[in-house]
């Protein structure tokens, strides 16, 4: 028997003792050490990894805090447009939607695409179809609003000229856990980038790309710049690499950082292997992230020295 671990984040980002409130960091720790709560209590019961990350991402989305669910960014036309992924690395199964705009837990749905579905990855109106005929709570686009995404939105539509993603808190939700058994998962949920057209979609619902579990190697949940995680694959190349590499999941991640950093990407990603192990690697001044194990008082962390 294995013993579980459980790691989450709330996005990296230009976070340091200087620019992050007094109100603002605790409101962080707090949300952290909330989501955290949640799906330790599954894991010590004996529960799943799916079901554990599953849980600890709907705390996050919940909490305005962060840039997923309730909090999310604007899009440029002032929209809130969510996407969200699911993965379980026992059987491999994994499920994705993006572009939602009154599903109140996207990782919910997620989870009921990979549950309950043919298919992988629904977007927009035919997903939210598909929520509706599943049950999954919806509530009006304007409970996803807060005053201070509004504000970022304003500031960045005053300055186009400034590079898209400059000086920007990826506040982008994930977690990743291995249960009891030796099974590993992740999910990651967002709003996407502040003032993002057109309907992009970033690399958060792309499993390989912001998301994936294998039980052969790893679960990753990543956060950043997402344009930069797609074409890195970093998730699954994270996984290929523990699993054909026989790298350790810290030196596989690490890398993939650099990499990502080599291209001119920021962000960060969490892991955990199915040995137990876990950790984090980011190349921004901060990351919101907490870990706790089955022996373990829970870890909660901001910036970049702690
Ligand atoms: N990775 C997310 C995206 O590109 C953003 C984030 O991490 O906050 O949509």
């Amino acid at each position: 028997m294995t013993s579980w671990t459980l790691v989450i984040h709330g996005g990296s980002g230009s976070m340091t003792r200087d620019i992050l409130s007094s109100q603002d960091d605790a409101a962080g720790r707090a949300g952290l050490a909330a989501a955290l709560a949640a799906g330790a209590a599954i894991l010590r019961e004996g529960g799943s990894a799916t079901d554990a990350v599953q849980a600890a991402v709907e705390v996050l989305e919940d909490d305005p805090a962060f840039n997923a669910g309730r909090g999310s960014v604007f899009t440029a036309e002032g929209h809130i447009e969510c996407d969200a992924a699911i993965m379980d690395g026992k059987t491999m199964d994994a499920g994705a939607v993006a572009g939602l705009r009154t599903t109140r837990h996207p990782v919910a749905l997620a989870r009921a695409v990979m549950a309950d579905s043919p298919h992988v990855f629904l977007t927009g109106a035919g997903a939210e179809g598909f929520a509706r005929e599943r049950g999954i709570e919806a509530v009006a686009p304007s409970w996803f609003e807060t005053a201070e995404r509004r504000r970022q939105l304003d500031e960045i539509l005053a300055r186009p000229d400034a590079p898209f993603d400059s000086g920007m808190k990826y506040g982008t939700v994930g977690a990743v856990a291995v249960d009891n058994d030796g099974h590993v998962a992740a999910a990651t949920s967002t709003g996407g980038l502040t003032g993002k057209k057109w309907g992009r979609v970033g690399d958060s619902p792309l499993i390989g790309a912001g998301t994936y579990a294998d039980d052969r190697a790893a679960a990753v949940s990543c956060t950043g710049a997402g344009e930069y995680f797609i074409r890195l694959g970093v998730a699954h190349e994270i996984c290929a690499r523990a699993r054909l590499g026989e790298w350790s999941i810290e030196d596989a991640a690490d890398t993939l950082i650099d990499e990502l950093g080599d291209m001119g990407g920021k962000g960060g990603v969490i892991v955990v292997s199915p040995d137990g192990s876990g950790g984090w690697a980011f190349n921004t001044p901060g990351m919101y992230r907490a870990m706790q194990t089955h022996d373990s008082d829970p870890e909660i962390a901001i910036y970049g020295d702690e």
